[in-house]
């Protein structure tokens, strides 16, 4: 019986289980797992921070692994990954964890916005263990009929494609909204891994100077590595300067675009403050609720014609785009790139510590081998 990591319920620690064997329904494909990852996310379902989450929760919902079984089809038309060729045993392939948005509602066809699709569910967060081995941290995982598989290009390492995990098209789909301009200023507030990927991001998109910031040495250095332009390692009472120290930067008129990485409310203010008379300010880290700031309309917003936009999830444009930049760009990042996010790779049984550090931020990311 295959292994997997499970949060049992809400605050309770991570326990190894076996679980039962794939049912294979027609079109399905199973996977042996090669890598998943612990996010930020993982950390707040273990804590029961999100609602109507069905514990027992297998997690991981980005993940990487070799195609070990593939259903037949029944009759119909054999399995094909989104590129349209047969998805086969041995293939390296990851897939969209978001599954079943419904392409027929209000949300999906008026607003275009599928990440708000209720018929949406995803592995790891809305699949629950019971559901089956849907989510990464479990030696195998199962691939539901109509899951959008992608092949991953030969010359992309697994390695390399889960250590962009799930922050990377979170990231991409930041930098949709943040529409950079060539020679813009762009400060990335908060240096985890959505941060540092859009601060990587940024600069591919033609910034001039990217500025990243955030509280904790250990994650600023690893962006100094990436080749960012410029860090800024905030105090905790320090955080009321951060615009200052960013305008100091920028000629005395701030950035113009900031992208705020970090769920911790008072950096919205911060961030408003640090971007430019005219700016645009995008707002990707606050996926669970954090709290309330206060924040000047007039001083914040209106008079300086504050362009705000939010940004929620991720959809598969920016997963399916995700595989090609780490393909085209992975090498020329500098300082070894997304390798580098990577601190360490945990086994299964190891996930309460992987947790604990996650959110203690002593690493940056996290990575889980189940069949290591
Ligand atoms: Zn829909
Ligand atoms: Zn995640």
């Amino acid at each position: 019986m295959p292994l997997a990591a499970i949060i049992p319920a809400a605050k309770a620690d991570v326990e190894v289980r076996e679980m039962p064997a794939a049912p294979m329904e027609p079109g399905s494909v199973l996977l042996d797992t090669l890598f998943s990852e612990v996010c930020g996310t993982d950390v707040h379902l273990q804590q029961g921070r999100l609602e109507g989450v069905p514990y027992p929760l297998l997690p991981g919902h980005v993940s990487v692994g070799r195609v070990k079984q593939v259903a037949d089809n029944g009759g119909k038309s054999p399995v094909r990954d989104v590129d349209g060729n047969l998805v086969s045993v041995g293939d390296v392939v990851t897939f969209l964890d978001v599954h079943e948005t419904c392409g027929h509602c209000w949300y999906c066809l008026v607003a275009r916005t599928s990440t708000r699709c209720p018929s949406r569910k995803v592995y790891g967060i809305t699949y629950g263990a019971d559901d089956g081995m849907l989510g990464g941290w479990c030696e195998e995982v199962y691939l539901k009929p109509g899951v959008k598989i992608i092949p991953l290009p030969k010359t992309l390492k697994p390695e390399r494609l889960i250590a962009g995990g799930c922050a990377l098209p979170t990231a991409i789909h930041a930098i949709d909204r943040a529409e950079i301009r060539l020679g813009d200023c762009v400060a990335v507030q908060g240096s985890g891994p959505v941060g540092l990927n859009a601060a990587i991001l940024a600069r591919l998109s033609g910034a001039q100077k990217v500025i990243l910031l955030d509280t904790r040495e250990n994650r600023l250095a690893v962006g100094k590595g990436l080749g960012i332009d410029e860090t800024i390692c905030l105090e905790s009472s320090d955080k009321d300067h951060a615009a200052d120290q960013v305008r100091a930067l920028t000629g005395g008129r701030g950035v113009d675009v900031t992208i705020e990485c970090t769920g911790a409310p008072p950096a919205v203010p911060a961030g408003m403050q640090m971007t430019r008379d005219g700016g645009r300010y995008v707002i990707v880290g606050h996926y669970t609720d954090g709290g309330t700031i206060p924040l000047n309309p007039h001083v914040d917003i209106n008079r300086k014609h504050l362009e705000v936009r939010g940004c929620w999830g991720s959809d598969f444009s920016h997963f399916y785009r995700m595989v090609h930049v780490l393909d085209r760009f992975g090498d020329e990042v500098p300082g070894g790139g997304w390798d580098q996010i990577v601190s360490r790779t945990f086994g299964l049984g190891e996930m309460n510590e992987a947790l604990a550090a996650v959110e203690s931020g002593s690493l940056v990311k996290a990575l889980v081998q189940p069949n290591a």
